[in-house]
């Protein structure tokens, strides 16, 4: 079953990794992206923002995507850039879509254990979901006609992934122009259309996995670091929400944890500690 043990073989190859980004993180945020994970996955990985950026093209070359997408942080400027990561990505014919926020670490091995147990030809549609409940949405049917609709949605903010079978179905609401509309349906953010798609209008459902992990969770708890599927950082009420990790480096080297985590995974990498 699909529970027990890989029904597909898996490489990095089949992957399309969709890194959301704007401008003013590209500093902050995506040179630590750059540093770790994304080193060593950048063939798969594509950034899309909304803003040139020299510096960052000659690392990325065609990997850094300029959605022309505007830079506000509204909800049509965010389904804007979902948008073009999802019609890029069917472009691509890989295997599996991806999508994680520039504050994620996305370890690819954990990824491609999990997304093994499945076929990409199936329906799938898998991460946290972000609340305790369905979320409920009004669709707007015509000028007068409203009707109330619940589903479950994976958080934009600990990563996703969708199946290159599901997003097929889902071209005729996501495609070419038509997610902003389906988002403008429902007036919710990006992340919720997609729930929107799979399960209120394709019948799909959303499998919870408990390996992705948004800073809207208490990271301090999470353990068996070398398992997780994806990690986030973030502060609440000025104190810094981050996984535990002992080493190599002090929280004032490496505020995020993200370079530690990274040692931790790649202890081979040049600017690691010795293991001696
Ligand atoms: N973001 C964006 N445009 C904006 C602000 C943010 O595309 O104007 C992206 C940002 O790069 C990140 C995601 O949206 O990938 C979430 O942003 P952030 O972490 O700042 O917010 P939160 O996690 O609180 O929603
Ligand atoms: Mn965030």
């Amino acid at each position: 079953s699909a529970l027990h043990g890989a029904v597909e073989h898996l490489s990095q190859d089949d992957l399309f990794i969709a890194v959301k980004s704007t401008r003013r993180y590209h500093r902050d945020r995506l040179e630590l992206l750059l540093d770790t994970w994304i080193s060593r996955n950048l063939p798969q990985t594509y950034v899309f923002t909304d803003g040139e950026d020299e510096r960052l093209e000659k690392k990325m070359g065609a990997h850094l995507i300029n959605s022309n997408c505007s830079a506000a942080h509204t909800r049509q400027a965010l389904s804007c850039k979902m948008a073009l990561e999802y019609d890029t990505f069917l472009n691509s014919g890989k295997k599996w879509f991806c999508h994680v926020d520039d504050d994620n670490y996305l370890n690819v091995g954990s990824l491609l254990k999990l997304l093994s147990q499945y076929s990409h030809t199936q329906d799938v549609y898998i991460g946290r979901p972000s609340l305790e409940r369905p979320i409920e949405a009004t669709e707007t049917l015509s000028m007068t006609e409203m009707k109330q609709v619940r589903f479950w949605f994976a958080t934009g903010g600990a990563g996703f992934c969708l199946s290159h079978g599901l997003a097929l179905k889902m071209k005729p609401w996501a495609s070419g122009g038509t997610f902003m509309a389906t988002a403008d349906h429902i007036r919710l953010p990006d992340d919720c259309t997609v729930g929107y798609i799979v399960e209120a209008l394709l019948g799909g459902c959303l499998t919870r996995s408990a390996l992705f992990h948004s800073h809207l969770e208490n990271l301090g708890v999470v353990t068996d670091i070398h398992n997780q599927v994806t990690l986030s950082y973030g502060t609440v009420e000025n104190r810094r929400n981050t996984v535990n990790v002992k080493g190599p480096f002090s929280t004032k080297e490496d505020p995020t944890r993200f370079r530690s985590v990274h040692c931790l995974l790649y202890p081979d990498t040049s600017w690691c500690p010795s293991l001696l």
